[in-house]
């Protein structure tokens, strides 16, 4: 055995990347950890971004769509290798790929650093989004910047955030397998050029949809998947914690196990 492998247990970590189709189950020894008092605090009370409602406890949720194609494929035949973030974003600004582009005020390619280990990847921009050009704005972004920040993350340095969708659905409705599908070749393109260390999705849309699983948001919890050889942890969307405050500890235990994640891969 490894003494990366070694060390994973002795973490009581392991398994660590887990194949797809492969049920390992995360013996979590975060879970008696308490949330800290920043996320224990009252939240804001206001209308969050869109985000598919998330049923907390395990059941056989089904994604309502196809799920996407291959990303990679896609991004082969758009041709955006070469393109730097900075060209990316533009080539993403000019989409009109899909009919978000009709509705759209704008489009949101993320925020945060692009040398950050961690990506946080949602669903799709909301109203107050799709507005001012960012990701993750409004009460929903105040919330995962207080969760951000009991983890020791700091948003500008230490994170990049960005969502499945770069353009509104329309009045926050779910993405559609076409759009999903048209707009994948950007979050391909993202991902290669960050290079991130670690994953998390937040919410069942995005971790299914990267997943490419049907499996409920609360059976993907708990566990390290594999991205493409990244190690990706799904939690819960922050809209919908807004909504379910009770799982704000839910939360804390995959940031947790994220952190853990994290630590245990860079000891190698
Ligand atoms: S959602 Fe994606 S694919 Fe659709 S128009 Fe916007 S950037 Fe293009």
């Amino acid at each position: 055995m490894s003494r990366r492998l070694s060390l994973v247990e002795a973490m009581g970590l392991g398994p660590l990347w887990q194949r797809r189709g492969v049920e390992y189950v995360y013996a979590s020894t975060a879970a008696t950890e308490a949330a800290p008092a920043l996320l224990a605090d009252s939240l804001p009370a206001s209308t969050p971004a869109t985000a598919t409602p998330q049923p907390a406890a395990p059941q056989n949720t089904i994604l309502p769509t196809t799920l996407p194609v291959n990303a990679v494929a896609l991004h082969d035949t758009k041709n955006l290798q070469g393109l730097s973030f900075s060209e990316l974003k533009a080539e993403v600004a000019r989409c009109q790929d899909c009919r978000l582009s009709n509705t759209r005020n704008q489009t949101v390619f993320g925020s945060g650093s692009p040398q950050a280990r961690w990506l946080f990847i949602g669903e799709a921009p909301g109203e107050n989004e799709d507005l001012q050009g960012e990701a993750f704005v409004g009460a929903a972004g105040i919330l995962l910047n207080n969760i951000l920040q009991a983890a020791g993350l700091d948003r500008e340095h230490d994170v990049y955030i960005t969502n499945i969708l770069k353009c509104r659905p329309p009045v926050n409705r779910n993405p559609q397998a076409d759009e999903v599908a048209a707009c994948q070749v950007y979050l391909a393109a993202q991902i290669a050029l960050l290079k991130p260390e670690l994953i998390v999705t937040l919410g069942r849309f995005a971790s299914q949809t990267l997943l490419q699983s049907k499996a409920s948001i609360g059976q993907l919890r708990g566990q390290v998947h594999d991205y493409q050889g990244i190690p990706l942890v799904a939690s819960l969307h922050p809209a919908y914690l807004l909504r379910n405050p009770q799982e704000k500890a839910a939360v804390w235990r995959d940031l947790l196990l994220a952190k853990k994640t994290l630590q245990a891969a860079n000891k190698d």
